[in-house]
This record gives structure tokens, C-alpha cells and sequence, in this order.
């Protein structure tokens, strides 16, 4: 169905960050699958270890004991200081697992605590749930009715979150950046507050790091650099590399709430899946992967910086180690056809907002030669600056 209005590009293969399409044109990927290749494509270790898991089981079913997904759920568990993870196949299903064990959680506490607040602008998913939870009117048109309980408060508000919360208020749900929103960062101080409110009111913070997490922000999880944690926490896109996973994971005391027959799902968690995981997670400590993004991330804003005071077109450029957002006072649709004329693949965040998504191990080489290809587009489609 026509879900997607695609590209003209038919993409064939890849290799690193880069890709071919089906004409053999080479083009240097910043889209990576949205935040999804976080080792580029065929990465030799994630191609191994997929094969080498493919030759001895695909899956069983959460019916059995599955060593890989146990391993998966140690090594998270540890990188998050969260205490149990619970596997499905896909950002949104994370996401609503999240909001279910949220609502079982003040069901097992005898209490009425049922609403979620989330954030204008946030993006959740596309599930029924997930659609009402997120902060956007542009998705939900034609879907109702959709499940109640779900509010929104502008971000970095924190009085509006105050006056939001009342007795019904069961957690609040975030993204410590909203990617699909427009590359909005939540504030250090504001995501202070909430953590602290939330304690407050005994509330639960649950964060969206689907997007944010698994190193795409420079530390492995964005909600880090606040110095908080969350009650729960959601990850995927970049957690398989390429395969799909999802993973909801909370503090042992939330987590208790999910027993035998309270969620599940069929391919959650299965061996090939979370061989997958693990190898990434494996890539991004063994190359250093953390402080490449830091390092690269650096090095794409501060060169969108410098296009910025030679271009008055980009009016703002943000984000958070390679998740980087460059706002236009022009609609940037054009300027992402032309970056694909020259070889360069881009994504949007809203009309305004163009999105750099690299792969975690993207090269200074490939940093310096995106930003010579942005910096012809915008000298073609809008004249020098200056
Ligand atoms: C992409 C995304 C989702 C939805 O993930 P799917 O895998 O497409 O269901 C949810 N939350 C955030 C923050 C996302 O970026």
C-alpha cells in the first residue's frame, strides 16, 4: 500500500556509509534506514555473527529459555542500571508494552493512576496507543477513535507539566530529543525536574530513546547526559544494526507487574534478533564508537555552524552527538532532492528541519565531504550568501 511517498531511488546494496542503487550510482548514506544502520551496511562482524546464528537457530519462541536474549538483557540492563528488559520487534510495540506495564503497575497498587502525559511535537509510534500518545494531530487524523488517557504539555515547560499532573496522572513519557518532531532537545535542567517531580508525586518516567538510544547521541543512552534515569525505557531502531528488535526495559519494582500472561510477543527476542543487538552493542565498545560519534558530531555541527553564517537560510543547527538537525527558513524538500542529485541522502524532520542520521562509525572523510555536498546544494538552489 502506498504508506510511503518513496524517493525515486531503488537502493540495492551497501557497504559502510555507503550505498549503491539499482543503476550502480554510489551515494553516501546520512539516513542510515533512519537511525537504524548504526554500524553502516554489512558490517563484517554483524554479518558473521547473523550467519554463524542463522546456521544454528532462527527461533524457538519465548515459550523456551533463550540464551541470547538473556545475554541481551544483562548487557542492557547493566548499560542502563534498569533491572529487567522485555523484547518485541519494533519502536512503537516497546512503546506500548511501556504504557501497559505503566498502567499495570498502579492497577497492582490498588491505585486509579492511569493517564500519560507526553510532549507536543513527540513522535511514539504508529500503533492505536502510541498514535494517542504522540503529540502530533497530523498522524491521528481518520483513527479514532483512539485509547483515551493521554495528554500533552509543550517541552522544557515545566510549570505545564506541573499543571497538568493530577490524580490520574500515572507516568510521563519523553523523548530526551525528539527526532521525528523537528530535532528538539529536552533540556538537561527540564529532565532534571521531571525526574525530581515524578518522585515527588510517585509518578514514573518512562523515555522514548528509540531513536536516541544505542550511542546515537554520544553517550549510549541520551537520557545520560541529565544525569537522571528512567523508571522505563524504550529502545530499537539502532539496537539490531539493521535487524528488527525492540526493548522495553524498567526497574525491577515496575517490572515485577509483567508476569506470565500479561504481555508477549511471538518474535520478541529471538535468537537472531538479539545476536544482532549484541553484536552492536560488542562494535560500539571494541571501535570506540562513543567517542567517534562525539567526535564526528562535533565536527557535522560545527561545519553546519560555518554554513550557517555564510547561508542566513539555516537558522538554527542542533541535536545531540549524530542525531543533527539544521532548521531552514525554507521548506527543505528541494534541498534534499538536490543533496540526492549530488550523492548525498538526507532526511527531513518536519518541513523545516533537515536531519543527519550517519552511521555511528561515519569517517571524518564522509563528515567533510557531506558538508561540501550541503554546502554546494545551498550554493546552487538559494546563491552564495554574503
Ligand atoms: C521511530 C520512532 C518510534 C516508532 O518506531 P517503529 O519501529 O517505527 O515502530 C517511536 N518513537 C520514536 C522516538 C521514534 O523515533
Amino acid at each position: 500500500m502506498s504508506t510511503y511517498a518513496r524517493f525515486p531511488l531503488t537502493l540495492v546494496r551497501g557497504k559502510g556509509s555507503r550505498v549503491w542503487d539499482d543503476n550502480g550510482n554510489e551515494y553516501l548514506d546520512f539516513i542510515s534506514g533512519i537511525a537504524v544502520n548504526t554500524l553502516g551496511y554489512t558490517h563484517p562482524q554483524l554479518t558473521a555473527a547473523l550467519s554463524e546464528q542463522a546456521d544454528t537457530m532462527l527461533h524457538c519462541s519465548n515459550l523456551f529459555h533463550i540464551p541470547k536474549q538473556q545475554q541481551l538483557a544483562e548487557k542492557l540492563t547493566a548499560l542502563s542500571g534498569l533491572g529487567a528488559a522485555f523484547f518485541c520487534n519494533s519502536g512503537a510495540e516497546a512503546n506500548e508494552a511501556a504504557i501497559k506495564l505503566a498502567r499495570k503497575h498502579f492497577h497492582d497498587m490498588d491505585s486509579s493512576r492511569r493517564t500519560i502525559i507526553t510532549a507536543t511535537q513527540s513522535f511514539h509510534g504508529r500503533l492505536l496507543s502510541t498514535l494517542a500518545a504522540t503529540g502530533q494531530d497530523k498522524v491521528k487524523v481518520g483513527f479514532d477513535p483512539l485509547p483515551p488517557g493521554f495528554l500533552h504539555v509543550p517541552l522544557n515547560d515545566i510549570e505545564a507539566l506541573k499543571q497538568a499532573v493530577n490524580e490520574q496522572t500515572a507516568a510521563v513519557l519523553l523523548e530526551p530529543l525528539q527526532g521525528e518532531g523537528g530535532v528538539n532537545i529536552a533540556t538537561g535542567a527540564y529532565l532534571q525536574s521531571v525526574r525530581k517531580l515524578c518522585d515527588d508525586l510517585g509518578l514514573l518516567l518512562i523515555l522514548d530513546e528509540v531513536q536516541t538510544g544505542i550511542g546515537r547521541c554520544g553517550t549510549m543512552f541520551a537520557f545520560e547526559q541529565a544525569g537522571i534515569v528512567p523508571d522505563i525505557l524504550t529502545l530499537a531502531k539502532g539496537l539490531g544494526g539493521g535487524v528488527a528488535i525492540g526493548a522495553m526495559l524498567a526497574t525491577n519494582a515496575v517490572a515485577d507487574s509483567f508476569g506470565p500472561g500479561t504481555h508477549g510477543s511471538t518474535f520478541g527476542g529471538n535468537p537472531l534478533a538479539c545476536t544482532a543487538a549484541l553484536t552492536v552493542l560488542d562494535v560500539i565498545e571494541s571501535d570506540s564508537l562513543l567517542s567517534n560519534v562525539r567526535l564526528r558530531g562535533e565536527q557535522l555541527r560545527q561545519g553546519l555552524q560555518a554554513l550557517a553564517c555564510r547561508f542566513p537560510v539555516i537558522l538554527q543547527v542542533r541535536g545531540q552527538g549524530l542525531l543533527i538537525g539544521a532548521e531552514m527558513s525554507v521548506e527543505v524538500a528541494p534541498l534534499i532532492t538536490a543533496a540526492r542529485d549530488k550523492r548525498l541522502l538526507l532526511l527531513m524532520a518536519g518541513p523545516n528541519v533537515l536531519r543527519f542520521l550517519p552511521p555511528l562509525n561515519v569517517s571524518m572523510a564522509d563528515v567533510d565531504e557531506a558538508l561540501s555536498i550541503v554546502c554546494t546544494v545551498l550554493e546552487s538552489t538559494l546563491g552564495a550568501g554574503e
